[in-house]
């Protein structure tokens, strides 16, 4: 009989809650991607390209050409310089980058710290790489990063740190100082770190994010990761990149080329193109996304559910504990079937979760899906 190697691990809890929302016609608050259509100038871009022919094999690193737009988002966004040859490798979706950065680096028996919650690809890609997943709390209530604790979880095994900021689902980012700490742990316990970055455009209230790329010696020893999907409103083409120093990028590639060999050719074409002709369009994304947060909190001001507005992503934590005891998953199914509203329970994302109740709510939806939602949660 099959033995199974993931023993512990069903259907995505994303996949499940779209679903149910389907079956039940809810408004589908839960899995997040926009339910607005990428610019129509990139969505044109890609049918050019698919009729022009482009429709075989790209280069397995990605198309040169993106691979260096990749370069001058970069430059221009972090004021980092990244070799495209050497460097970036486009990816099929940030999750595939992410396996294959943790298959590159987690050997049997090797400890990978991650911070609950966490995003569920990443255990995963760790068991079957052979390692364990040692699991950090996120300081309760406003999700940051407690590094004593982290520094007393490293022990001689520990090889690999995961870190996601902003931070699905919580909608927490790290401040400069957090990312100050990780390096001084990383160089001092010779770490590698895989850094989830998908999100870096969606930060509201004049913050900034902060990548590891623009910190030199997390720079030499990190996978930074990020997603078109998220950046240009389209997660069904399944493209993002890799960044990483050559040595690391090296040993990425030779996973990357068995695991999918390549991202797909015409999406690339098309992503270049929407790149070189509109290198600011990631920059409108933080104001677009802030006024559909304050918006759907706005609409929430007289519910009963305590809004602490995020600071980041396209996610918003509801707290319910101040009028319901039930626990979250079960809620969360229940406000599907009978109030036709899906969220995401937020206890799912970690290995002991915590006495605190939290739905998660995307907000990447039109101004009346949101109005439509809070309405239904205001009447909760
Ligand atoms: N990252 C998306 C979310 O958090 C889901 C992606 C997926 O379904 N795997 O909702």
């Amino acid at each position: 009989m099959l033995k199974s190697k993931l023993p512990r691990v069903g259907t995505t809890i994303f996949t499940h809650m779209s679903a149910l929302a389907a079956d039940c016609g809810a408004l589908n608050l839960s899995q997040g991607f926009p339910d607005f259509d990428a610019p129509a100038a990139l969505r044109e871009a890609l049918g050019r390209h698919a009729m022009a022919g482009h429709n075989q094999y790209a280069p397995m690193a990605g198309v040169l050409d993106l691979r260096e737009q990749i370069a001058a988002h970069c430059d221009r966004y972090r004021q980092v310089s990244c070799d495209p040859e050497t460097e970036i490798t486009v990816v099929p979706g940030a999750t595939e980058g992410i396996f294959c950065a943790v298959m590159a680096t987690v050997h049997p028996g090797d400890e990978v710290l991650v911070f609950d919650p966490c995003y569920d690809s990443y255990e995963p890609a760790i068991e079957l790489a052979g390692g364990r997943a040692i699991h950090i709390p996120m300081t309760a209530g406003n999700f940051g990063i407690d590094w004593e604790r982290v520094e007393s979880g490293i022990t001689p095994r520990t090889r690999l740190v995961m870190i996601n900021s902003p931070h699905n689902p919580s909608g927490s980012i790290l401040a400069q100082e957090d990312l100050h700490r990780l390096e001084d742990l990383a160089e001092r316990h010779d770490l590698l770190v895989i850094s989830d970055e998908v999100y870096e455009h969606l930060v509201f209230d004049g913050r900034q994010h902060h990548s590891v790329l623009q910190f030199p010696a997390l720079r030499a020893r990190s996978f930074a990761l990020f997603s078109f999907g998220k950046t240009f409103s389209v997660t069904g083409w399944k493209t993002g990149f890799c960044i990483a120093p050559p040595a690391l990028t090296a040993e990425l590639r030779k996973v990357h080329q068995f695991v999918s060999f390549v991202a797909v050719t015409p999406v690339q074409l098309a992503l270049a193109d929407f790149m070189r002709e509109q290198p600011d369009y990631p920059a409108t994304l933080a104001g677009y996304y802030q006024a559909k947060r304050d918006l759907f909190c706005g609409a929430l001001r007289n519910s009963r559910f305590e809004v602490r507005p995020s600071a980041g992503t396209y996610f918003q934590l509801l707290d319910y504990s101040a009028f319901d005891s039930t626990p979250d998953k079960e809620l969360c199914e229940r406000w599907t079937r009978e109030r036709g509203i899906a969220s995401i329970p937020v206890s799912v994302f970690y290995r002991d979760p915590p006495p605190q109740s939290y739905l998660r709510f995307c907000f990447a939806k039109s101004d009346e899906v949101l109005l439509q939602a809070a309405e239904v949660l205001c009447a909760i």
